[in-house]
C-alpha cells in the first residue's frame, strides 16, 4: 500500500529525510518510533502530499505520490488533482483540529457532504454509524468544547474514516491527551487495525506498537535504523541508537 524507496526530503540546506526504504503490506499496521525531529511527521507528511519528496521514489496503493502515469509518461498532478488524492487517504494529527463552531455528528459529515457531494441523510446514517463505531453515539450533537480531548481525538478519527480512505495515517494521536484518556483512543485505532485498515502509526506508545503494529520502524537522523517485527525492534533491538531511544521511552 506504501512503499518508500530511497525518499529525501530538505527544507533548505537542512536534510531532514536521507533515504528512507519501507514498505507497508495492505491491511498492515506498521509503527514509526523515534526522538524529536527524526522526520516522522516529515515522511507521514509526503504520504500525504503535504510536502514534496525531493529524490526517490514514494508510492501509495501503486501510484507514485504527486504524479500521474498516463501511457509510459509521468506527469506532476495539478493542485486539484492532489487534493483529491489526499482525500483516499486519512490523517490524524496530535491535535484534533475539529471544527469548532460544528457539532460532533457535523464534524464527521462535512467532507463527506462538502467535497464528494454525498446526501446529507446518507452521510448523516454513516456518520452516526462511524460516530457508534468509535464509542460517541451519545454524542453526536456535542460541540467539540463539550467534549473530552479523547472523545474530540475519536470524533476526529471517525471524520476521517467518513471519506472511506484506503489508508489511515496517524501523527502521535495520543500525545496531546491526558494519559486517563489516551486508552479509549488506541483502543478505537486497536479495532480498526482488527478490521484490517492499513495504518501508519507515529507513536510512544510502544505497548500499542508491541500488541497492534505488524512492524516498528525506528527513525533517527532522517534515516531508518532498524525495522522489523515488534518483538524483534522494541524487545532486542540490534543497533545502539534503538537501545539508547528505548530505554529512554520504556
Ligand atoms: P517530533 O517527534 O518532535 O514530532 P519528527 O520526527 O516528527 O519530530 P519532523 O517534524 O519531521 O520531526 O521534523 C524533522 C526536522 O525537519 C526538524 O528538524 C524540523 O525542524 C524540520 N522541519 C520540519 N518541517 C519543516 C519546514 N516546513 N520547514 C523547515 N524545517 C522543517
Ligand atoms: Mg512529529
Amino acid at each position: 500500500m506504501v512503499k518508500a524507496e530511497g525518499v529525501c526530503k530538505r527544507f533548505g540546506s537542512l536534510e531532514v529525510l536521507k533515504g528512507i526504504d519501507l514498505e507497508v503490506q495492505p491491511g498492515e499496521v506498521m509503527c514509526i518510533i523515534g526522538p524529536s525531529g527524526s522526520g516522522k511527521s516529515t515522511f507521514l507528511r509526503c504520504i500525504n502530499h503535504l510536502e514534496k519528496v525531493d529524490a526517490g521514489r514514494l508510492s501509495v496503493d501503486g501510484e507514485l505520490v504527486g504524479y500521474q502515469q498516463r501511457g509510459d509518461k509521468l506527469y506532476e498532478l495539478k493542485e486539484n488533482e492532489v487534493a483529491h488524492k489526499r482525500q483516499e487517504i486519512g490523517m490524524v494529527f496530535q491535535r484534533f483540529n475539529l471544527f469548532p463552531h460544528m457539532t460532533a455528528l457535523e464534524n464527521v459529515i462535512e467532507a463527506p457532504v462538502q467535497v464528494k457531494g454525498e446526501s446529507k441523510a446518507l452521510a448523516r446514517a454513516r456518520g452516526a454509524e462511524l460516530l457508534e463505531q468509535v464509542g460517541l453515539a451519545d454524542k453526536a450533537k456535542n460541540y467539540p468544547r463539550q467534549l473530552s480531548g479523547g472523545q474530540q481525538q475519536r470524533v476526529a478519527i471517525a471524520r476521517a474514516l467518513a471519506m472511506q480512505p484506503k489508508l489511515m495515517l496517524f501523527d502521535e494521536p495520543t500525545s496531546a491527551l491526558d494519559p486517563e484518556l489516551v486508552g479509549d483512543v488506541l483502543a478505537v485505532m486497536r479495532q480498526l487495525a482488527k478490521d484490517g485498515m492499513t495504518m501508519v502509526v507515529v507513536t510512544h506508545e510502544m505497548e500499542f506498537a508491541r500488541e497492534v503494529a505488524d512492524s516498528v520502524v525506528f527513525m533517527d537522523g532522517g534515516v531508518v535504523v532498524e525495522a522489523g517485527a515488534p518483538e524483534d525492534v522494541i524487545r532486542s533491538p540490534k543497533h545502539e541508537r534503538t537501545k539508547a531511544f528505548l530505554s529512554r521511552v520504556l
